[in-house]
Formats: C-alpha cells, structure tokens, sequence
C-alpha cells in the first residue's frame, strides 16, 4: 500500500469545502483526553463561538458527532413522539429527508410542496399551520443544498412565536454563509454541518434548542428513541456536570474551534457580505458562459449556485474534465435535476475571487 496522498482540489460543489491551513493545523494537534481540564474549558470556548454564529443566546447549544445528518435526526428524536404531528415543507431532497427522519419518530408528517428550485411560499405553510394547530414541529430548510433555494423564515417564526409549535431549521448549508438570526426569527431548534460554510472537514453537527425546545424535551413521555443522540444525556457532558456519555471526537472539535475562531476573526457580517458579493459574481460568469440559473429570482442562495446547463453540454463529461485537468469540483443535480444543472458552491474557505477566475478559464475551455 503506498502512502496516502489526495490530489489537491478546488472544492466548488455542494460541500465539503476547502480548509484552512489553520484548521488543518488544528486537526495534526496531539490530542487530549475529552475529561482534560484544558479540553473542557475549550468545550466552553466552542459553545460561545457556536452561539455567536448562530445569533442566539441559547444554553443549549452544542457541536452533535456526526455530519448534518446527525443533527436532522437529533432535531427530531429529542421533541417528537409517536402520533404527534409535523408540518414539513417539501421543495428539495432535504426536505423530503426531513419527512422520513420524521415518519421514523412515529410522527403524522404533513408536507406543504414546491417544485423544485422555488420556496415554500410562507403564507401557504402558514395555512397549512393553522390547519394542523396542534402542531408539535413545523420544520423548513433554509438552504435547499439540491436546488440552491434560499427559504425565508421570519413570517413563519413571527406566525409560531404564541403558539406551543416548536420552528425547527435545517441550517446545514447556510450557516456562516448567510443572515440566520436564531432568536429574532423565533426559531425554537436548528441544526447544520460543519463541511459547508464553517469550512471544517465533514464530521461535526452543531445544533442549537431554544428554552421552548428545551422545556419539549424534558416534557417528553417516552425516552428518546436514539441512545447516541438523546440530548438529556449529551447535554450532561457539555453542561456543568461534565459526565461522560460517548469519547467526544477530539480531532474534529479541535478543528471546529480553530474553523469558529477564523470565522470570528474575519467578522459574521463580512462573511456574509463576502458570500453575497462573490455569489453574485459567480452567477454573472456563469450566466456569460450560457448556464442559467435554476432557483427562483430574488430567493438565490449567496453560497451555492444552481444552474441550467446549456444545450447540449454533457454532464458528467464536462465535470470529469473539470476535475481531471483543472482539478475543479463542481456538483451535479440530484433526483429529477441529475443531468440537467450544476451545483457550484462558493462555501467559506472556498468563496475566493480566485476560485471564480480558475472555474471561467476552465470553462471556458469546455463548454
Ligand atoms: N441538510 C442539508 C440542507 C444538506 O445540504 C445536507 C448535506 O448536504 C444535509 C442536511 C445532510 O448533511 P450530511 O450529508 O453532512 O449528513
């Protein structure tokens, strides 16, 4: 066997994204035991920067083991019990994902759609919350990573802030790439990723519960149908008790401190701005090079741009050439977009003006 040796890439698909040489570092740190004191004052430092992030004051705020996934499983287990009903909307794969983890947990799913590449429309699933008022969970993805649609949420957190529905979020893609106010928009349980936006290696789910959500889950009746990821038990280790439920992945939450600490160094609000002015020079390249775009105006997402391929172009040739000569990745559609769009994501460490330089020239040499 030879040694490990991955070819460099240019990450411009729908995540993982590139990674500093900071938290690469932080990774090849010699680890320490996950009961070191120094480890849990680190814990500390890892929930206030998550809080910061997030825009919230939540206590319960904490990096889950495992990648999004885990936290969509962890948003659902913890609060929703057999019979109780979820209103989910559906316009993307990740809502649909959203559905089975939620039909898994016993739940009456209800699914408000759209098609592909456009929003729930608020005041529809509004309705559809009025409809179903004893709602346990009314769960939306902000950032439908297989459509590049951006789903506002303010009216429906407005909408749910009287009422005993809990607003769950799937923030995987838009964390750290974009405005997600945690407290303002009445968002009660929200999860992401750490390969997106936070440009940490994939592994590590942060999530977040308001004291709503909180309160829900000490109020649960049966137990949580997940050992690994009940929250009453986990939340035993991150909070003041620090009592041992499974050996925390020290590697991963040293690079998500190092990944958090950059982040915070260059400031939310640039960040932001930077995915925003660079996401919209992307789009403008691309449209001049005959792709364009899929999701529906003015609910584009700054951090991952979908786009229809011009006639013709062969999909997976193109990226196969993409990635063999100009060490590019860009993704394809998923379900009925496969073929048909891209991906191309501008996500934290890889949203650089340079990364859009290299991916035109490359184009422009395929299409
Ligand atoms: N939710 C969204 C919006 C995602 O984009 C993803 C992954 O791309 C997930 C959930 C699942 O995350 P993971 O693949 O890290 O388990």
């Amino acid at each position: 066997m030879k040694k490990l040796s991955p070819p460099a890439r240019i990450l411009m698909g729908p995540g993982p994204s590139n990674v500093s040489s900071e938290v690469y570092a932080a990774l090849a740190t010699p680890i320490i035991g996950h009961l070191d004191p120094d480890f849990l004052a680190m814990m500390d430092e890892i929930g206030d920067m998550l809080r910061a992030v997030f825009q919230t004051r939540n206590r319960l705020t904490i990096p889950m083991s495992g990648t999004g996934s885990s936290g969509m499983e962890t948003a659902f287990v913890n609060v929703v019990e057999p019979g109780d009903t979820v209103v989910i909307g559906v316009n993307g794969v990740f809502g649909e994902r959203m559905c089975d983890v939620a039909s898994r947990c016993g739940a009456k799913t209800v699914r408000v759609e759209a098609p592909w590449g456009d929003i729930i429309e608020p005041d529809a699933f509004i309705s559809a919350l009025k409809q179903n008022r004893g709602a346990k969970v009314a769960a939306l993805v902000h950032a439908e990573t297989s459509t590049g649609a951006r789903q506002p949420l303010e009216d429906v957190g407005a909408h749910l802030a009287d009422s005993q529905t809990l607003f769950l979020v799937d923030a995987v893609t838009s964390l750290a790439g974009c405005d997600l106010r945690i407290d303002e928009w009445g968002i009660d349980i929200c999860y992401s990723g750490t390969q997106k936006c936070l440009s940490v290696p994939p592994g590590i789910s942060p999530v977040t519960f308001s004291e709503k959500a909180a309160r829900a889950l000490e109020n649960k009746k049966s137990k949580v149908q997940s050992w690994y990821l009940d929250l009453s038990m986990i939340c035993r280790y991150w909070g003041s008790e620090r009592v041992y439920h499974h050996t925390a992945p020290v590697s991963m939450l040293f690079a998500l401190r190092e990944g958090l600490r950059v982040i915070m160094e260059e400031g939310l609000q640039k960040r932001f701005e930077r995915h925003k002015t660079l996401g919209a020079e992307l789009t403008g390249r691309l449209g001049a090079l005959g792709f364009k775009p899929f999701a529906r105006e003015g609910y584009r997402l700054p951090m991952l741009a979908s786009v229809i391929l011009p006639e013709g172009m062969d999909d997976a040739f193109a990226r196969r050439r993409l990635l063999d000569e100009h060490g590019i990745e860009v993704g394809p559609g998923l379900g009925e977009t496969k073929g048909g769009i891209w991906r191309v994501g501008l996500m934290g460490e890889s949203c650089k003006a340079e990364n859009i330089d290299a991916l035109s020239i490359a184009l422009a040499d395929i299409v």
